[in-house]
């Protein structure tokens, strides 16, 4: 196993440690200006394209919940990162054939976009023993209904989530845990967390216990914790820019 114990002045770690005060700010700042309790709000830190030592520092720091949004990757970082005690939440679209993968190590899968899906789940949840909770990406349109280069679009049409939250409140060992939204670029993010937040409330009426409300990505996270956000996906903010963003 990896270790970030290192050498007593771990650049990285420092560095990590400052990016995290900052973004932590900004949630605090966030939560007063919205009178909202700061512990509504989990922060979840995105280590795609960064290495297991980083998830290990980020352990370190106090990081309880990681994101990813690869299989692969994210199935190495996850052996690479036992006994660490992490939540590790599944962010990216979810292809049929890696469904079942992700659920054997994943506590929350944030991209179910369509039903089926959910039977692919269902059993893999079933046979693991686990019981993932399951939240439903919304899609929030795109202001010209252009592909966005590294926020590849997914999610379901706000019209369908009432099926879909069905189907997976009916699944014995799936947990519908709430929403998740992507906020177009190149536009102001607000009405697309509004638009979001409404969805919630609505999936809430049916299944009160569906609280979760997942949005906000570095650059938008205060207009998502106004909109009720309670889970936040941070990356860049915390890890860096990512040559390629993904
Ligand atoms: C990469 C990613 C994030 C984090 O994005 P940053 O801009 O790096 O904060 C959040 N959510 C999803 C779905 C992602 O793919």
């Amino acid at each position: 196993m990896l270790t970030a114990a290192g050498p007593a002045t771990d650049e990285r770690r420092a560095q990590l440690a400052r990016n995290l005060a900052r973004v932590r700010e900004q949630i605090a700042a966030a939560c007063a200006a919205a009178d909202r309790d700061e512990a509504g709000v989990t922060l979840i830190v995105v280590t795609k394209t960064y290495p297991a030592a980083d998830v290990i520092r980020l352990a370190s720091l106090g990081v309880t919940d990681i994101g990813e949004n690869r299989d692969q990757e994210a199935r190495a970082k996850h052996s690479a990162c036992s006994g660490l005690n992490l939540a590790w939440h599944f962010v990216g679209q979810l292809q049929r054939n890696k469904a079942a993968a992700v659920v054997r190590y994943c506590d929350a899968i944030h991209s179910v976009d369509r039903s089926e899906l959910i039977p692919v789940l269902q059993r893999a949840a079933a046979a693991s023993g686990r019981r993932p909770r399951c939240l439903i990406q919304v899609d929030l349109g795109e202001p010209d209904g252009t592909a966005q280069p590294g926020r590849a679009r997914g999610g379901a049409l706000p019209s369908d989530v009432g099926a879909l939250s069905a189907e997976i409140a009916n699944a014995p060992d799936l947990e519908l845990a709430g929403v998740m939204g992507v906020a177009p670029l190149g536009t102001p993010p607000a009405p697309a967390f509004a638009a979001l937040r409404e969805v919630a409330m609505r999936v809430q009426e049916q299944h009160p216990a569906a609280t979760w409300i997942s949005a906000g990505m570095s650059t938008d996270l205060v207009a998502a914790i106004k909109a009720g956000a309670t889970h936040v996906r941070i990356g860049a903010a915390v890890l860096g820019e990512r040559p390629f963003p993904r």
